[in-house]
């Protein structure tokens, strides 16, 4: 249920509301723009005579909620969200770029990529200390040596880091490192993944950044969302990154879903970022996606990047090197100037 206040409603009336509510157990969610106050109500909405709420002094409009996906909709909680991450700001008119390895490798790679990603001015850090791999020969990360590396790239360039974790047994470890935890787009519907991190991560709302599953439809991937918000953490990154279509395979990796953006936009007030890397797979469409998704409304992208692609052990071929990621960041910043000047 959705509280709307008159526009001139005193701080009084505004407690009289909550007061009615938390008196039968319920919790409320108090959102304020400008010129607008909204109180969601989050719980059993059958406890409440709406009729009582209506004729409080102060209360404009009463609507239900008719998302399942309540806590992050928009219609639930209309404002843009900022989620902060250690002072760098995603989402309303934060744009941010966060590049790095798809994996750690060594300390070597790490401390180079991440030099190479402060100087071409980008705000946070990735790089997979953990990797979800499709066959299980392959090279899986390096597990919390490599959260070590990570960390100490982070301290060398004052960058955030971001960082996936893959199974509820490496919550801990990964929280005790990583500024923003993401959950990949295998894990988008590991229910109990979710949940988990939700109440691990809900006492200091650390930053998640949830990928879209790979033939998640939006609803399901909001309410994948929704999971994480409902045990405490409304900190969350939703990012885009590809789907898979028939045209999967010798041309693309993935469909890039750039289409999505203004969509989930409109859905939620949450930062909604781009991986161009995944979606594609080839380094040459990097740049094009890039700029494409800036265009859409996309509030950061999350781009792969490597000292040395051709030797990286995992996602080379999708990975941009030092020069590539400048052209990329510097081109990009040219769109989000153009496109913040655009009327709302
Ligand atoms: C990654 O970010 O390296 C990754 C594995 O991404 P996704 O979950 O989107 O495949
Ligand atoms: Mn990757």
């Amino acid at each position: 249920m959705i509280i709307r206040m008159k526009k001139d409603v005193s701080e009084k009336d505004i407690v009289l509301v909550r007061e009615r509510i938390e008196e039968v157990g319920l919790t409320v969610s108090i959102s304020r723009g400008a010129n607008l106050v909204i109180i969601g109500v989050i719980g059993d909405i059958t406890l409440i005579e709406s009729d009582r709420i209506e004729e409080l002094p102060g209360v404009e409009s009463i609507m239900r909620v008719s998302r399942p996906y309540k806590l992050v909709s928009r219609e639930f909680n209309p404002l843009d969200r900022v989620v902060n991450v250690k002072g760098v700001k995603v989402g309303k008119d934060n744009f941010v770029f966060i590049a790095g390895p798809c994996a750690v490798e060594n300390k070597e790679q790490m401390i180079e990529t991440a030099k190479i990603v402060k100087n071409v001015g980008a705000d946070m850090l990735r790089g997979g200390a953990f990797k979800p791999r499709t066959s299980p020969y392959d090279f899986q990360g390096l597990g919390e040596e490599g959260l070590k590396y990570l960390n100490e790239a982070s301290l060398l360039t004052g960058l955030p880091t971001v960082t996936e974790v893959t199974g509820e047994d490496k919550i801990d470890l990964v929280i005790k490192y990583a500024d923003v935890i993401q959950i990949g787009a295998r894990n988008m519907r590991s229910y109990d993944l979710l949940k988990k991190i939700g109440q691990k991560t809900k006492e200091f709302k650390t930053p998640i950044l949830l990928k879209r599953g790979d033939n998640a439809t939006i609803s399901e991937f909001l309410n994948a969302a929704e999971y994480i918000a409902k045990e405490g953490n409304e900190n969350i990154i939703l990012c885009l990154r590809g789907i898979r279509t028939f045209e999967c395979g010798k041309f693309l990796r993935n469909t890039a879903d750039i289409g999505v953006i203004p969509i989930l936009k409109k859905e939620t007030g949450l930062p909604v970022i781009f991986d161009p890397s995944h979606s594609g797979g080839k380094r040459d469409l990097v740049l094009s996606y890039s700029m494409a998704a800036v265009a859409a409304g996309a509030d950061g992208l999350i781009i792969e990047a490597h000292y040395q692609p051709e030797s990286a052990r995992c996602d080379g071929q999708q990975s941009l090197n030092a020069d590539e990621l400048k052209n990329t960041i510097t081109l990009c910043r040219k769109v989000v100037k153009e496109i913040k000047l655009l009327p709302k």
